[in-house]
């Protein structure tokens, strides 16, 4: 039976040509910086996204952990989303490792954070206070995607404030298929950015992080103070290549996916879903949380998998056929109709 994996975009596997590549890349000792298809990798990202510089980092999880770092001080503090991964999903990593604590905000229902709650959250210079130094944003935020003008007005009010700021940007790419617009219409706003290439993008491994050079040198340092230096990386940095070469377009494919599945499950009287909020290639629902696990059973039974915590999350990425979709609104619509037999 073919499995309708849906609960994330990091289940994607590896495309034949992905591994082709992989099997012939050309590698070298990339912790003396020789590794052919590393530096390749990271000269794309930068380009791409109009930085001077990228590192190739193995996981999304350390990027912003080097980013966060290479930042701020032992003392300092970042303001970042309640629901953020950065802040929520990462081991407090930042806090842990570096002594830089996190001031956590709740977003606003489109996934932004407020300014004047930002404003408001700032510390004086006054010895009793965390130096805040950072201001994190993400977008993709739960799928959604930020607005532009909105990054516009984030990176003057960073500078006004003295603030840097670090998009986590595990999911950029598919807001900018969204938005029909390059990546670097996002980074630009950005002093530094962490970009995802293991989700819907679909290499097996590993992140970028983009930025000024001097900021990726300190970031280099990072990465190999967490572990994070690797050596003949250029087997998975090839992945990263392909990825960013030939698979960022077809992330609309996904978001049309994730539309139709959102539109069948619409249909659904004891299910709730914000299509508003179904703007990339992320699904969630709400039912009466008594159904969460019979439900998540029932589905497995019949070869779908969903995700989530205290929610049903569905992500849809290369591995999702459209023609999955009608098969996972039946199953949602029999499971609901046998309850209420
Ligand atoms: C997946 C993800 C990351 C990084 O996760 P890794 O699993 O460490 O690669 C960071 N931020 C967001 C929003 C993510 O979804």
């Amino acid at each position: 039976m073919h499995t309708i994996d849906l609960r994330s975009d990091t289940v994607s596997q590896p495309t034949p040509t992905m591994r082709n590549a992989m099997a012939v890349a050309q590698v070298g000792d990339d912790v003396y910086g020789e590794d052919p298809t590393v530096n390749r990798l990271q000269a794309l990202a930068a380009e791409m996204t109009g930085k001077e510089a990228a590192l190739f980092v193995p996981s999304g999880t350390m990027c912003n952990l080097i980013a966060i770092l290479s930042h701020c001080q032992r003392g300092d503090e970042y303001v970042v989303g309640q629901q953020a991964h950065t802040y929520k999903y990462e081991g407090g990593g930042a806090a842990v490792l570096g002594g830089v604590q996190p001031q956590p905000l709740d977003f606003e229902a489109d996934g932004t954070l407020d300014f004047v709650e930002i404003k408001a959250a700032i510390k004086p210079a006054d010895a009793h206070f965390a130096r805040t130094r950072l201001l994190c944003l993400e977008n993709t935020q739960a799928g959604k995607v930020l607005p532009l003008g909105y990054q516009a007005q984030a990176a003057e009010f960073a500078r006004e404030n003295g603030l840097a700021l670090h998009l986590d940007g595990a999911r950029a790419f598919n807001a900018a298929v969204a938005q029909g617009v390059p990546i670097e219409e996002i980074t630009r706003h950005y002093d530094s950015a962490s970009l995802c290439l293991s989700k819907g993008l679909g290499a097996p491994v590993g992140s970028v992080l983009v930025g000024p050079k001097a900021f990726i040198e300190t970031a280099h340092r990072w990465r190999k103070v967490c572990g994070g230096g690797m050596r003949q990386a250029g087997i998975i940095a090839e992945a990263g290549y392909v990825a960013l070469g030939y698979q960022v377009e077809r992330l609309a494919m996904d978001h049309g996916t994730a539309r139709r599945l959102a539109e069948g499950l619409a249909e659904i009287e004891e299910i709730n879903i914000d299509l508003e909020s179904v703007q990339t290639n992320m699904v969630f629902v709400d039912c009466d949380p008594r159904r969460h696990e019979p439900l998540k059973a029932y589905l497995k039974e019949r070869g779908i998998l969903v995700g989530g915590y205290g929610s049903i999350r569905m992500v849809t990425h290369i591995d999702i056929l459209p023609l999955d979709i009608p098969k996972v609104v039946d199953a949602f619509k029999e499971f609901f109709a046998s309850q209420n037999g």
